[in-house]
């Protein structure tokens, strides 16, 4: 049955049952995307013996692509594919990315990692687009529905991101695949598992009546311009043109600079154009959106020293008190797994606060979610309290931090891709949602050159020296996300006048 868009949003109980098809196919998406990067580094360093330095500045220029692209992908989704074509293309590119790598990851590998960065961009904003769409406007549901299906993101992360290194290395079925194809089937495994997600994507659709369908589809209210075959054919062609492109680029590390110079910038001038074209209550409305973007940027930068700087920290400075747990493993997965308990939760605990009139506003949200990044990095910071004379401290308490780090991403995350929808004009939606994942990208960039500066500042010390600067480099970094989340909360009034009925 085809059900209208009033039928959909209209739903009884918490969330609309077609989030379950969206959170399905994301999660097998970020099973391949989070496999993938997860073996990046330590292919690079093992199989293609690249040194530690090159083969880290590398995996950074390809995080930053991959979310650059997004902006595009969003763009494109707007103006000519719509969102479902788009997810469909990224994901077909994502699965030809993966088949590349499965075939010779030693030879092709720059060419799979450009058809997956492409493929990225035109999958990842768009799904979640997709999902702000199943709610009205202002249905104060909608901020679960998002934590529900980052618990999606996370439970692909999590999976993905240990099962595929794990392979690779020989560490898991290695009685049944053969030595010299362990990397092979494990680039593969990411294929199989976009292919689930697309088939899922495919078979599901039919559930969500007009929302992602192409610009002027017959179905649509808004049917009189129907996008013409050629220009459609015309996107699928550029794309592909990118890839060689991008293929050249990561390789160069140099170019990530250029790139991460302008892209912004351009991003920047293209929403001020497209600002003068819509009603002023509705530029007041992505003037807030872009606040948020920007926001954001600063908040991806301290986030993501679990990449950098803390990968490093747990190697060296941390034990394993934790039920003998890996310190490094940890640190790459604690955060998902608490993620997956804490999201349905928190998104109950807005519905709970929404029916009794008391949910904290997006603005209030982001500022918690600063205000809890910032404790996460004092706790970083004090685990130094914790050091035994050879600089190792407890993971248990490492631990903790982490947990405190997730409960800040869980009140600014989802929040921020759920606010994307509710401050974009129907035909920015994609637009604006790439601008939020480009907004990760330089917060990775700028992550990296903290960690970056933090390696240098303790060069040539011991190891007790060394986490000394680290806690204290934590320190300043916890600082500055406080402060953040107290100028959001005092900005609030304001911020809220630009969103004026938006909460
Ligand atoms: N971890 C989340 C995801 O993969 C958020 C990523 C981001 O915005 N930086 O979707």
């Amino acid at each position: 049955m085809n059900l209208t868009l009033d039928q959909i949003q209209d739903f009884k109980g918490k969330y609309p049952k077609q989030i379950w098809s969206l959170f399905f196919s994301e999660m097998w998406e970020r099973f391949c995307f989070y496999g993938m990067r997860g073996m990046l580094v330590f292919f690079m360093i093992s199989q293609l013996n690249f040194g530690e330095k090159e083969a880290n500045l590398q995996y950074g220029a390809t995080q930053a692509f991959v979310y650059a692209f997004t902006f595009i992908g969003g763009l494109f989704a707007d103006k000519i594919l719509g969102f479902r074509k788009s997810l469909f293309w990224g994901g077909l590119l994502m699965i030809t990315g993966s088949l590349i790598l499965a075939t010779d990851p030693h030879q092709f590998f720059f060419l799979g990692i450009a058809f997956t960065v492409v493929g990225t961009g035109f999958f990842k904003p768009n799904i979640s687009s997709m999902v702000g769409q199943l709610y009205k406007p202002n249905d104060s549901r909608a901020d679960a529905g998002f934590s529900l299906f980052y618990a999606g993101i996370n439970l692909g992360a999590l999976l993905g991101g240990y099962v595929c290194i794990a392979i690779g290395k020989g560490q898991l079925f290695s009685q049944v695949i053969p030595e010299n194809s362990r990397w092979n089937i494990a680039f593969g495994l990411a294929a199989v598992v976009m292919v689930i997600s697309l088939i899922n994507f495919v078979i599901t659709q039919k559930s969500l009546g007009t929302i992602g369908l192409q610009p002027g589809h017959p179905f649509l209210e808004d049917n009189k311009k129907r996008i013409p075959k050629r220009k459609e054919y015309a996107v699928y062609g550029l794309s592909l043109v990118f890839v060689p492109i991008i293929q050249i680029m990561v390789a160069k590390t140099e170019f990530t600079d250029y790139f991460m110079y302008t892209i912004g910038p351009l991003t920047l001038i293209y929403l001020f154009y497209e600002m003068t074209k819509v009603t002023s209550a509705e530029r007041k409305k992505l003037w807030a959106a872009l606040v948020f973007i920007l926001f954001s940027i600063l908040f991806w930068g301290i986030y993501e020293q679990s990449g950098g700087s803390l990968s490093i920290f747990a190697a060296k400075n941390l034990n394993n008190d934790l039920l003998g747990l890996d310190p490094n493993g940890v640190n790459n997965s604690g955060g998902a797994f608490f993620i997956i308990f804490l999201a349905p939760l928190i998104g109950l605990l807005w519905i709970w606060l929404g029916k009794r009139k008391a949910e904290p506003n997006t603005i209030i949200k982001f500022g918690l979610g600063f205000l809890f990044l910032g404790l996460g990095y004092y706790v970083l910071f004090a685990t130094k309290f914790f050091a035994n004379a050879a600089g190792i401290t407890s993971l248990n308490f490492f631990t903790i931090a982490l947990l405190v780090i997730t409960l800040g991403e869980l009140c600014l995350s989802p929040i921020g891709l759920s606010i994307m929808t509710k401050l974009s004009t129907k035909n920015l939606q994609g637009m604006m949602m790439g601008m939020w994942f480009l907004a990760s990208a330089y917060g990775q960039y700028v992550a990296g050159i903290i960690g970056a500066n933090m390696a240098s500042a303790k060069e040539g010390a011991t190891n007790l020296q060394s986490l000394i600067t680290y806690a204290e480099g934590y320190k300043q970094l916890g600082m500055y996300a406080m402060v953040a989340g107290i100028i959001l909360i005092v900005l609030s009034p304001l911020i809220k006048k630009l969103m004026q009925e938006v909460k």
